[in-house]
Parts: C-alpha cells; sequence; structure tokens
C-alpha cells in the first residue's frame, strides 16, 4: 500500500471502543485454549466471580460473545414476554435503539419524551408508575451513562421513585458507557439487570457484553415467554457454575478480562471513578474557556466518561472532526441521529491519564481553528490549571 506510516499512538478519543492498555493485548496474545478443558475451567471459574465485583453485586454476571447490543436483547427478552409494557426513557440516541429494539421484541414500551440534555427524571418515572394501579408496566429502562450525549441518569434515584409508587416492576439499567469508569452499585441500587460491554471503560476490545441478573429477575425469567436460546440466561446459568459455557466463548477476550479486572482493583475503584471525574472536569474547564456549551445542561447530570460539545449555529461539527482527524491523528466521536453535525464528542474514559487527556484537548483545540470555528484560546491552558490544582491538594501535606 502506498499510505503513509502515521508515527506515534493514534488518539482514540470517542467514548468508545477505548485504548487497550498493552498488558491487556499481552494478556490477550495466548494460544486458543479448550474451551471445555481444565485449564480453561479455571479461567472462566475465575472472571466470572471476580467480574461480579465491577459491578458491585453477589448476582450472577452473565458473558456473552457479543457487542453491547446483544446484552440489551439478553436483558429485555429473558425477563419479559410478548405484549409486555415497559416503561422507557428517551435519554438520547442509545435509548431510542433499545426502545426500538423492545418494539421489535414484540414488547409494548412507553417511551418518556426528553431534550436528550440532561438524564432521566426519576420523578417523571414515579408518575408513570404511579398511574399504573394495575401493574401493567414489567419493567423499568434506563441508560446510566447515555453515550449520545453526556448525560448520567440518577439510578439511585430511579430505584427509589419505582419503591415510593409501591410498584413491581424490574429495573434494568443500560451501563455500557459507564461501568468501571463512572460510580456504579447493582446491589446497593436494587437494580434487576446491568447491561455492559468489554470496549469502555473495561478497556477491552469490542466483543463482549454482560448481564448483571437479581434473584428477582431470574424468577421473572421462569415466566418469560420470548423466543431466545443464544442469549438465554437458562442455558448459560448451569454450564457457567462449573466455570464454563453452553457454547464457545470468546477465550481470548477472557484472559483480557482476568487482567482487566485486576488493573481496576491496582489502581482501585473509587481511584477510577476519581480519575474520570477529574478527566471530565478538566474537559468541561477547557470548552468553557473556548466559549463553546457542553450539551448536557443540568451540571448533577454530566458524564465523567464524555463530554458532548455543541458547535456554533452554521458550523459542521463532523466537517471539524475530519480537519482534525486529517491533521493531529485524533478521532472524536460523531453527533449521532438529531444530533449529527451539531455536537462532536470528546471521549474520556477508560485507560487514559492527565497527560493523554491534554492532548487530546490540544487536538481539539488547534482543530477548532483550522476547522474556522469559532472559539477562544485557552482551553488547554484551563485544563492544564485544573489538573495542577488537582495534583497539588493531592499531594500530602508536609
Ligand atoms: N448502549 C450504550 C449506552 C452505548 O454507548 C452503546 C454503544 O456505544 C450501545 C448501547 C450499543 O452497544 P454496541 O455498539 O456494543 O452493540
Amino acid at each position: 500500500s502506498n499510505t503513509a506510516r502515521v508515527a506515534g499512538r493514534h488518539f482514540l478519543q470517542i467514548p468508545g471502543p477505548t485504548p487497550v492498555p498493552d498488558r491487556i493485548l499481552r494478556a490477550m496474545d495466548m494460544p486458543v485454549l479448550d474451551h471445555r478443558g481444565p485449564e480453561f475451567q479455571k479461567l472462566g471459574r475465575r472472571v466470572l466471580e471476580n467480574v461480579k465485583t465491577v459491578f458491585k453485586t453477589r448476582a450472577p454476571v452473565i458473558i456473552y460473545p457479543a457487542s453491547g447490543t446483544g446484552a440489551w436483547e439478553a436483558g429485555l427478552s429473558n425477563c419479559l414476554s410478548p405484549g409486555d409494557k415497559v416503561l422507557m426513557y428517551e435519554t438520547g440516541h442509545f435509548a431510542t435503539l433499545w426502545r426500538n429494539m423492545a418494539v421489535k421484541l414484540a414488547l409494548d414500551p412507553v417511551f418518556i419524551g426528553s431534550d436528550w440534555r440532561q438524564g432521566a427524571d426519576p420523578e417523571a418515572i414515579g408518575a408513570a408508575l404511579a398511574e399504573d394501579k394495575a401493574h401493567a408496566i414489567k419493567a423499568v429502562c434506563v441508560v446510566h451513562n447515555e453515550t449520545s450525549t453526556g448525560c448520567v441518569s440518577p439510578i439511585a434515584k430511579v430505584r427509589k421513585a419505582i419503591d415510593q409508587a409501591n410498584h413491581p416492576a424490574l429495573l434494568l439499567v443500560d451501563t455500557i458507557s459507564s461501568l468501571a469508569s463512572i460510580d456504579y452499585r447493582h446491589d446497593e441500587w436494587g437494580v434487576d439487570v446491568t447491561v455492559a460491554g468489554s470496549q469502555k471503560g473495561l478497556m477491552l476490545p469490542p466483543g463482549l457484553s454482560f448481564n448483571a441478573v437479581s434473584d428477582k429477575a431470574l424468577a421473572a425469567a421462569k415466566a418469560s415467554r420470548s423466543p431466545k436460546l443464544f442469549w438465554s440466561w437458562e442455558e448459560m446459568l448451569p454450564a457457567n457454575r462449573a466455570g464454563y459455557f453452553p457454547y464457545t466463548p470468546a477465550t481470548n477476550l477472557l484472559y483480557g478480562l482476568d487482567a482487566a479486572i485486576d488493573m481496576l482493583h491496582e489502581e482501585g475503584l473509587e481511584n477510577v471513578f476519581a480519575r474520570h471525574d477529574r478527566h471530565a472536569a478538566a474537559t468541561r474547564a477547557a470548552v468553557e474557556a473556548w466559549g463553546l456549551e457542553v450539551l448536557c445542561r443540568v451540571p448533577e447530570h454530566y458524564s465523567s466518561s464524555l463530554t458532548a460539545v455543541l458547535v456554533p449555529d452554521g458550523h459542521d461539527a463532523d466537517a471539524f472532526r475530519a480537519r482534525a482527524l486529517e491533521a493531529f491523528d485524533i478521532s472524536l466521536g460523531t453527533g449521532l441521529t438529531k444530533l449529527a453535525g451539531k455536537v462532536f464528542r470528546i471521549g474520556h474514559l477508560g485507560d487514559t491519564n492527565d497527560l493523554t487527556i491534554l492532548g487530546a484537548l490540544a487536538g481539539v483545540e488547534m482543530g477548532l481553528e483550522l476547522a474556522g470555528i469559532p472559539h477562544k484560546k485557552g482551553g488547554v491552558a484551563a485544563a492544564m490549571a485544573h489538573f495542577t490544582a488537582a495534583a497539588r491538594s493531592a499531594l500530602p501535606r508536609a
């Protein structure tokens, strides 16, 4: 090929997939195992047990050789039946895709509309449940971190709203772009199905996805009439109890998952979350200095995984992204469906540090200039000031 080599590391600053650390790449660089043999069983048992710590649960976590969309389908098809009403919340593009899937699976979604600039409103969910005296609604489905908008939904408050309405609906939560980046507690928040994926906070390549499953969800699964086999928890769980899978698992990705779990605990999950909070705050400081607007308009809902930035009217966010990629080898997230051309998204999740974020923000600041997007200078300097202050306050006092 006559494509010129680009030196150094590509800046993969989309909100997932995220850069895979060398340690994880090396962990996966192994001969493929007999997935029915004793060596695999040790790996299977270890990851199936240890992955629970990342979800903060003691419940089973099912691992699919599939992208996140598969785990969405698994969640809906295991514990619901055709015709079931499900209450879903329109946080953005991904919540809309999940709703569309519910329609295809012959469920009957009730979609609470919103403006794609905030997380789910627990009061609106509580009100819809309080009206449902007959308990026709079988599940509430919420996206924890809406990757298309950079808004987080307050899951603990959603739980409280369900309880206050005294409603028996299951709670299904999509944590595909929040797990291992933003604090999340499957057990404490009484979540029935947590949906997750490998390619974001877990720092793995795409290809694994997850369902953490409560006792209540397992009981609901017994009554489900939705056809399924690949996604069936009832096929999966007996095999998992022995450390195996009912079909061929993604063996080498599981080696990577084993390493990723170790890395998250070596850093400490709370430190991982604090690091993401810091990177998000520095990014927002840069956006403010540029004089641009963060899409999320509710500060308590700001995402620590990504920041979506509005470009001024009459300017094209995708033309800017293309220019930044061409000039500086940086990939930024595109605006999805109704946000196309209007926003770009800066991913700051996964295996990143302060200097990586500064490099990314420098790429954005220079790209804005090259693309002729009106802005002020000083975004990178504002982020540097944030990091310097954070580092100073983190030092032990003399
Ligand atoms: N849900 C959310 C919040 C996502 O961010 C994504 C992908 O980015 C998905 C669902 C779909 O996952 P996948 O593309 O891995 O199938």
